[in-house]
């Protein structure tokens, strides 16, 4: 696997070289991190749970219409994706308070937002991706109006389709963070979804009881990030009963052989 060529190694994911050219090998790891990165652990498993959720939901969005950088899921930990010039931008989508936007605002978490907002951060940890307003993102020309456009109407396309996916598997979708990348077609840019959907960046809430079913487990300290993962993984009809742990010891087994 390491004898690939390695393109980029972020957080929870490391990027390799595809096998043809215009497109990469996106690896995911166990590794979390939160707090830009002032916690850090490892959640076993979450690599194979965030690439399967992952695979799901973008083969859904694609299949509304929605582009993505998704073409096929090559193994446990790794997808194959379309290359693209990531966007420097952070595309927050909330439905209701919680988070950053609680803090900062003094609403308190859950109440539900009188509408969807949509929030700018820009990427860079450096920085502690600051919160930005789309004044900032046409000054310094990090993206078009044209594609700020694309991303504000793909944002919330892809708002409506999780709030209802989710819904059916009686999970609130509290907020979500994505990220967008330009591929370049006989000169023109063209926006598409990148990185990756899964309880990493999105705030998921059992109906019924609240509980957290997401990476507030590991910034939080409440235990069973793993079991939540999981969880959400087999409403999603990712694991038929009794599954979801075999597929991770399996994984384990494999890391232990060094294979
Ligand atoms: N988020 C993310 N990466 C970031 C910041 C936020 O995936 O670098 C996600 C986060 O999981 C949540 C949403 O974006 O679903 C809003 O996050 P918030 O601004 O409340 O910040 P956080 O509490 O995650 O630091």
């Amino acid at each position: 696997m390491s004898r690939r060529r390695q393109i980029y190694e972020g957080k929870a994911k490391i990027l390799y070289e595809g096998p043809e050219p215009g497109t990469l090998i996106q690896y995911f790891k166990d590794d979390a991190t939160a707090f830009n990165a002032q916690k850090r652990g490892s959640i076993a498993g979450k690599g194979v749970l965030n690439n399967r959720i992952s695979e799901h939901i973008f083969t859904l969005l694609g299949q509304i219409g929605v582009p993505t950088h998704f073409l096929r899921r090559l193994n446990m930990r790794e997808q194959l994706i379309r290359q693209v010039e990531i966007i420097p931008i952070e595309v927050v989508v909330r439905n209701v308070a919680a988070g950053t936007l609680s803090k900062r605002l003094g609403i308190e978490e859950g109440t539900q937002l009188p509408r969807t907002i949509i929030e700018y951060y820009y990427k860079d940890d450096a920085l502690g991706d600051p919160l930005i307003a789309d004044e900032h993102i046409a000054a310094f020309g990090w993206a078009s109006q044209d594609e700020m456009n694309d991303m504000a109407d793909m944002a919330i396309r892809v708002n409506d389709f999780l709030s209802g996916l989710f819904a059916g598997i009686g999970i609130r979708l509290i907020d979500f963070k994505l990220e967008f990348g330009r591929i370049w077609e006989n000169e023109y840019a063209r926006v598409i979804l990148a990185d990756e959907i899964s309880p990493d960046g999105c705030r998921l809430w059992d109906m019924a009881t609240n509980e957290k079913l997401d990476k507030d487990r590991f910034r939080r300290d409440l235990g069973g990030e793993a079991e939540a993962y999981q969880e959400v993984a087999r409403r999603l009809g990712l694991m038929p009963e009794g599954e979801a742990s075999s597929v991770l010891d399996l994984d384990t087994h494999r890391k232990k052989r060094g294979k």
